[in-house]
C-alpha cells in the first residue's frame, strides 16, 4: 500500500480508501444475486450499496449497467466476485460441516453477510475483523433490516496492521479448537509485514484440523496491467484506483510459508472454478486477473 493509501484507510472507512472496495464487492454480489444463472445469493448486498452515498448510484442489477455483460467492471469483474463468493462459501461450509471447525474468522470481512445468509451448524461462532468504520456501517444497515445472523456473530473492529490477536482473544476466540479462516480480497492491500504477521499468527492460533483460504496476486509488477480493462473501467466508472490501494511491494510467498510450517496447500486460478461451474471469467489479453490465485491450506491433525 502506498503511504497515501495507507493513511486513508483509518479515517475514511466505507466511504473512501480501501473501505470503498467493500462496497464494490457488495455491488458485484448484488448483481450476481439477480443473475438468472447466479452462483451466489446475497440479499443484503444491494442494501449496503444503496445505503452509502458513495455507491447509491451504482448498479445492483446488470440491466442498470451500460453495456450489461460487456461492461468490464459490472460484467466480467462483477462475475469474478460472484464466482469468488461461491467458491469461498463452499470452502467455509465444507470446513464447518465436514471439517469439524466450529469457529470462523473472516479477516477483512468488509460487507460479507455470510453470518446471515449461510446455514451454519449449531454452536458455530463467526468473528468478523475489519476497520471500525466499515463494521459500524455494516451494523447500521443490517440493523435497519432487522437481519438475524444464523450463527453467533462477533464483530471485531480493528486495523489488521495493529495487534488484532489480542482483540480476537478478548472476543472469545479459542485457539485449542479448529478454525476456518478466510482472507478474501485482503492480502494485497496489506503491507508485507502485516501479511507475514497474519500468516504466522493464523498458523500459531490454528489447532490441527484448521483451514485457511486466501487470495493473492502473483504479478511481479502490478503496473504491467494498469491499462487493463478491469483497472481502467473501475477507475473511470466509480473512481476506485485499485492500483493505488494495493501494496506495491513484491509479495511474500505465503502459500510456501504455510507449507514450510507443515500445512498442505492447493493453489488455483479463478479460471479453474469458472470451468468447474461453467460460469465466470475466462482468461483474456491484458488481464488484471491473470496473477490472481486462490489458495486453500489445511493444517493436519496431530
Ligand atoms: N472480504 C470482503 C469481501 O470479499 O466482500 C471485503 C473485501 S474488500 C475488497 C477489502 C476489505 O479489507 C475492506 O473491507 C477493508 O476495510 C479491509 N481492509 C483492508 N485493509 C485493512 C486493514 N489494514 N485492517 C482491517 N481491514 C482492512
Amino acid at each position: 500500500m502506498t503511504d497515501t493509501a495507507h493513511r486513508s484507510t483509518g479515517t475514511e472507512g466505507v466511504a473512501g480508501g480501501v473501505g470503498l472496495t467493500a462496497l464494490l464487492v457488495a455491488a458485484a454480489r448484488a448483481i450476481e444475486t439477480h443473475r438468472h444463472d447466479s452462483l451466489a445469493q446475497d440479499v443484503y448486498a444491494e442494501h449496503f450499496v444503496r445505503a452509502a452515498p458513495a455507491s447509491a448510484g451504482w448498479p445492483v442489477h446488470l440491466d442498470q449497467a451500460a453495456d450489461g455483460d460487456a461492461n468490464p467492471l459490472w460484467g466480467r469483474f462483477a462475475r469474478y466476485f460472484g464466482l469468488r463468493t461461491r467458491v469461498l462459501d463452499d470452502f467455509l461450509l465444507q470446513s464447518v460441516h465436514t471439517g469439524g471447525a466450529r469457529q470462523v474468522v473472516l479477516l477483512g470481512a468488509g460487507l460479507d453477510a455470510r453470518a446471515f445468509r449461510l446455514d451454519w451448524p449449531p454452536g458455530c461462532v463467526i468473528f468478523e475483523i475489519d476497520q471500525e468504520s466499515v463494521l459500524a456501517f455494516k451494523h447500521e444497515v443490517l440493523g435497519g433490516l432487522s437481519a438475524v445472523p444464523k450463527a453467533t456473530r462477533v464483530p471485531i473492529p480493528i486495523d489488521l496492521r495493529a495487534d488484532w490477536v489480542g482483540a480476537l482473544a478478548n472476543a472469545g476466540f479459542d485457539a485449542a479448537a479448529p478454525t476456518a479462516w478466510l482472507a478474501e480480497g485482503l492480502l494485497f492491500y496489506l503491507p508485507i509485514t502485516a501479511e507475514t504477521y497474519l500468516i504466522d499468527t493464523v498458523d500459531r492460533l490454528s489447532a490441527g484440523g484448521s483451514a485457511l483460504a486466501f487470495e493473492v496476486k502473483l504479478e511481479k509488477d502490478l503496473l504491467d496491467y494498469r491499462d487493463s480493462p478491469l483497472y481502467v473501467s473501475t477507475n473511470d466508472q466509480i473512481g476506485i484506483d485499485l492500483l493505488s490501494l494495493f501494496d506495491g511491494e513484491p509479495r511474500p510467498d505465503s502459500a510456501g510459508d504455510l507449507r514450510g510450517k507443515g500445512w498442505s496447500t492447493s493453489v488455483h486460478t479463478p479460471f479453474d472454478f469458472t470451468r468447474h461451474h461453467g460460469r465466470g471469467p475466462l482468461p483474456e489479453r491484458n488481464d488484471a486477473l491473470e496473477g490472481n490465485r486462490w489458495v486453500f491450506a489445511n493444517k493436519p491433525r496431530p
